[in-house]
């Protein structure tokens, strides 16, 4: 039993990097390469399709049979020229990661058993009818009615992964309700686009587009393939359930920066040439806190595809890991006692005028926008911090949040000492025409004085799940396996009703005979002083902000479970509907999927623990006692009496032994029993709740005796690679 683990750990030692192969050229000669991006779409569609097709993607055109006839044309030859012999639409379902169903090319050309062609049409890229009855739902496809359609999204580039044409795609049923995470984005994306531009037209008339920006921050572990397949528990729940702590960790920081472990640096030089050749601006790739994690991060883009490239690379990761004989760990918390991983979503909003809105400005025009879009997006934090929060929350990002290393289970959001200032004088100005920061700084703009602001916002706060960053907000609390939709999704929606809501308070003084000017800053002020509790600059790690937070009126509530009915809010449900984003019956469909994955989750967890408990755990603690049992009788033949001081300390072990054996059983059958009685519960709410509050707390408490016992138990014989053979990658 034990050659298994030492034979996994031999062969990790020795294993060389890999020579990436990676070409020579410039990486601009093969950059976008598998995308049917810009330089594709010219070459294979002709100028008016081109056009017809930009068209489309910009403004929302109508798409007719004959551009997607052509485009269809153009993209298959385009497929073929790199071998593509298949074609797929491309989705996001609720489970998480992405589908595909592939099709071949091949058709008859003429009647059935003739000569074959390849084929691709209009109709085929537009719309496709997946026999996707097995993906969650939440009852809104019955079996009866259990069509679901793909439908193209032009605005995200078709790719070649393979021998297949991806088609990205939106993911709907026969009703028309969304179900998956790319529908509902786009919807988001026109709703905060709509709202924000009319604001922004107080500012500037010439603003037509505001468009959503993502930059996302990719963090993941890695560990060697072969200790890998012999943790059970990595291989089916994506974490360690069991392990004692290594003595060394990440107390001495020499991970961060350090040096790239050759066979890793092999690896990330292969996973940024394939990100490049599918477009993907791969800008930094690094070690993290922790040992054995790496962080990847493109330079930020439009938010739909930023999102598609996110799951593009995380699916290309995975692949490339194997090649150099890794296996890549995206889970939120995949070691106890180590930094887990997170996926920083940077987000921003920049006008069709060159504009960032969350970017300080030169003028005060500009600045009073920015103040602006600052405020507004506070306030729409403010209102929806628990829904944030339900985005977010997830049976695996749990472990992350609350942790001393990850956002808190608390949403408040940072803004550096600057902006603070700024907020604090405005808020407090008995009359606007007071505000003046300082005689260099004293821009005049009818009423509203605000100064010139540092582009380069160095505050740094890293306790912070929603920090200012110099010229974007840094959602942090987003897990590193999540598709990052769900966050953007409640963020883009929250913020489009409360910009909709300042127009309308803006309007209504404007209505008044106040000046626009005027009005935006009498607003602007009354915001400030409603949102302040969400505004916190210290340190969202220490237990101080607990209690404040409570006092503030912030959400709490760390049970994920429960968090999830923040979306079933009445205002919620007002807020989603308003903005055209989601129907009640999509939310409540999606509350279900919520609940149900993760009493799934919870539930495989606790069997696999169970059976690792049971089956590799327990026998060779066994086996180890009576060795030990072994040694004491031969003692006794030898030393008599004596034996019994001799043996004192073995005499413990063997104790300490049953003692953990004892635990570990009852506690199991403990668990068995609760996981039995949730499953009986006869709505999805219930039965996540209770695996919350009956079953996961059983976890902690069979590892802490497994972890014991590995403490005990001789080395030689111990069947699971142990945290110090996992972690330090050579
Ligand atoms: P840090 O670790 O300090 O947060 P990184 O360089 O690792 O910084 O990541 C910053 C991310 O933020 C990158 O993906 C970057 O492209 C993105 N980003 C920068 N400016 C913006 C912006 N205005 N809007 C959205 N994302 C942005
Ligand atoms: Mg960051």
């Amino acid at each position: 039993m034990a050659s298994l683990r030492f034979n996994a750990v031999e062969e990790a030692y020795k294993k060389q990097a890999l020579q990436p192969t990676v070409p020579e050229e410039l990486t601009s000669e093969y950059y976008g390469k598998y995308v049917f991006g810009d330089t594709a779409m010219s070459k294979y569609l002709s100028k008016d399709t081109y056009k017809a097709l930009k068209g489309v993607i910009r403004k929302g055109d109508a798409l007719t049979k004959s551009i997607a006839d052509e485009v269809a044309a153009g993209m298959k030859m385009w497929a073929i020229s790199l071998g593509a012999t298949h074609y797929t639409h491309w989705f996001q379902p609720l489970t998480g990661g992405t589908a595909e169903k592939h099709d071949s090319f091949i058709e008859y050309e003429g009647a059935p058993g003739g000569k074959i062609i390849e084929e691709f049409t209009g109709k085929m890229l537009i719309q496709a009818e997946p026999d996707a009855s097995s993906f969650p739902n939440g009852g809104i496809r019955s079996t009866f009615e259990a069509r679901g359609y793909t439908a193209w999204d032009p605005a995200s580039p078709a790719f070649v992964k393979g021998n297949t044409l991806c088609i990205p795609t939106i993911f709907i049923s026969y009703t028309g309700e969304s179900l998956d995470y790319k529908a509902p984005l786009l919807k988001s994306l026109r709703a905060v686009n709509e709202a924000a531009v009319a604001v922004c037209n107080y500012f500037d008339t010439k603003v037509k587009h505001v468009t959503t920006y993502l930059g996302w921050e990719q963090e993941y572990f890695l560990v060697d393939d072969g200790l890998f397949a012999v943790r059970p528990d990595l291989v089916l729940t994506g974490r360690t359930l069991l392990g004692h702590e290594s003595a060394k960790l990440q107390q001495l920081e020499d991970h961060y920066f350090g040096g790239i472990p050759s066979r890793v640096a092999a690896f990330m030089e292969e996973l940024e040439y394939e990100g490049y050749k599918y477009g993907i601006p791969l800008k930094t790739c690094h070690n993290e806190v922790a040992p054995n994690q790496f962080e990847l991060a493109p330079i930020y883009g439009e938010a739909n595809l930023a999102v598609d490239q996110n799951l593009l690379i995380m699916s290309i990761m995975k692949r490339i890991a194997r090649k150099h004989g890794f296996r890549v760990l995206l889970h939120e918390k995949p070691f106890k006692g180590i930094n887990g991983s997170g996926k920083h979503c940077n987000w921003s909003l920049g006008t069709d005028t060159g504009v960032g809105l969350y970017t300080p400005g030169k003028t005060p025009k500009e600045n009073l926008q920015f103040i602006t879009f600052i405020v507004n997006t506070l306030m729409a934090v403010h209102k929806n911090d628990r829904l944030l929060k339900a985005a977010i929350m997830t049976a695996t990002n749990a472990h992350r949040l609350g942790a001393n290393e990850a956002p808190p289970a608390i949403i408040s959001a940072f803004l550096g000492s600057q902006i603070s200032a700024i907020l604090e004088k405005i808020e407090n100005a008995k009359d606007s025409e007071e505000i003046v920061m300082d005689a260099k700084h004293a821009l005049k703009l009818g009423i509203a004085h605000i100064p010139e602001l540092m582009q380069d916002n160095t505050d740094r706060n890293r306790t912070s799940p929603f920090a200012f960053t110099g010229n974007r907000f840094e959602f942090r609390a987003v897990g590193s396996i999540a598709n990052c939709s769900p966050a953007l999704i409640v963020l883009n929606t929250a913020v489009a009703q409360q910009l909709k809501q300042f127009k309308a308070d803006v309007d209504a003084l404007i209505k008044k005979g106040e000046t626009k000017d005027k009005a935006i800053f009498t607003i602007i002020k009354k915001y400030i002083k409603a949102c302040k509790a969400i505004h916190f600059d210290g340190n969202g790690y220490s237990k101080e902000w607990e209690k404040e937070a409570a006092k503030r009126g912030l959400d709490c509530e760390k049970s994920t479970p429960k968090v999830y009915d923040a979306y079933l809010k009445k205002e919620s449900i007002k807020m989603f509907e308003e903005m055209g984003v989601m129907t009640e019956r999509e939310l409540k469909a999606r509350n279900e999927v919520k609940w149900e994955t993760y009493s799934k989750k919870i539930a495989i967890e606790s069997r696999v623990l169970g059976n690792m408990a049971k089956n590799h755990i327990i026998p060779v603690a066994l086996r180890y006692q009576s060795e030990l049992i072994d040694n004491v009788i031969k003692m006794k033949e030898l030393f008599g009496d004596k034996a019994q001081t001799l043996c004192k300390t073995t005499i413990s072990q063997i104790e300490s032994i049953s003692k953990c054996i004892d635990e570990i059983k009852t506690d199991i059958e403990k668990m068995v029993a609760a996981r039995e009685k949730a499953d009986k519960l006869s709505t999805e709410e219930a039965k996540a709740n209770a695996y919350h509050d009956d079953v996961e707390p059983f976890f902690d408490v069979i590892r802490a005796s497994a972890d014991e016992l590995e403490f005990i138990v001789d080395n030689e014989i111990w069947p699971l690679p142990k945290y110090r053979e996992l972690l330090f990658i050579r």
